[in-house]
């Protein structure tokens, strides 16, 4: 193509996307990226992940713990924030979140490691037969020490009608706190757009909704689901992106490869400053990454 021709098409597709239409050609989106929701299964498997962050340009990686069954991840995730400083952030477990005990051992366990988000906290887990109450007294002393550390609160919840209500109850109960709803809470655009309208505490990480899983964004080469790419474009500060890798064979260089390539293909789809704040800025903000 002649310069004079890739300038007109450029000015084209610019053109397209003032006029709200979707340029055929949507391009990845290139820019920073923070998986803002990850797991280890193992001491060595951040290795190989953060490989794979340098072949695809993922900056920071906020390394959770996956709720008590796995009890080694305190250290795995201390280790891997030792090795890679620049690139891991830190989790601070909370296996017991309603014991009567939990707040005040996190209260200590916050001020010596410097955590950068506390969790992942299992709320609601159907598979595991978790159903907890966030608005449980024991979890609302949790989000008061959260608050006071100014560290988000990273929440697995499957909501259903129920679920939300004491999700709001909570989210209600210390304004001051930063819940962070882990996989869109398994919920629908409609669902978040109220909650997200009703709590301005409320943040939603977009992780483990890639094409292995359900709900999905989108499938594996399939366009961004219309209606999650509208509620995203209206509450462009509200959403964090998330791979939720956690088990073994997902670190297989290979699969790292493809869920990386999806994340940046469907941020592509997104109007270049909501992807910018999805991709990297909003967690930067939420979590304190420099
Ligand atoms: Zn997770």
């Amino acid at each position: 193509m002649s310069h004079a021709a890739r300038c007109r098409l450029y000015v084209g597709l610019a053109l397209l996307a003032k006029l709200g239409a979707t340029p055929a050609l949507a391009a990845d989106y290139a820019g920073p990226l923070v998986d803002a929701h990850s797991h280890v299964p193992n001491a060595t498997a951040i290795d190989a992940y953060v490989a794979a962050m340098k072949r695809h340009n993922v900056t920071r990686i906020v390394l959770l713990a996956v709720g008590g069954v796995q009890k080694d991840d305190a250290a795995w995730i201390a280790a891997a924030a030792r090795k890679y400083p620049d690139r891991v952030a830190p989790g601070q477990p909370l296996p017991d979140p309603t014991a009567a005990a939990a707040a005040t051992r996190l209260d200590g366990e916050l001020g010596k490691s410097g955590a950068r988000a506390i969790g992942e906290v299992h709320i609601r887990q159907v598979s595991r037969k978790i159903d907890r109450n966030p608005a449980d007294p024991a979890f609302v002393k949790v989000l008061e020490v959260a608050a006071k550390h100014k560290t988000p609160v990273v929440i697995h919840d499957e909501l259903t009608a129920e679920a939300a209500k004491a999700l709001e109850a909570a989210l209600a109960a210390v304004p001051s706190a930063t819940i962070v709803l882990a996989h869109g809470g398994e919920s629908t655009p409609e669902v978040l757009e109220g909650l997200l309208a009703r709590h301005p505490n409320l943040a939603v990480d977009l992780s483990g909704m890639h094409f292995q899983r359900t709900p999905a964004l989108a499938t594996e080469k399939g366009p961004l689901d219309p209606a999650w790419k509208a509620l995203l474009v209206k509450r462009p500060d509200r959403f964090l992106i998330g791979i939720d890798v956690w088990a073994a064979r997902l670190f297989e260089p290979a699969m790292l490869d493809r869920l990386m390539t999806w994340t940046r293909r469907i941020l592509g789809e997104l109007p270049p400053e909501v992807a910018e704040r999805v991709a990297h800025r909003n967690a930067a903000a939420l979590y304190r990454l420099e």
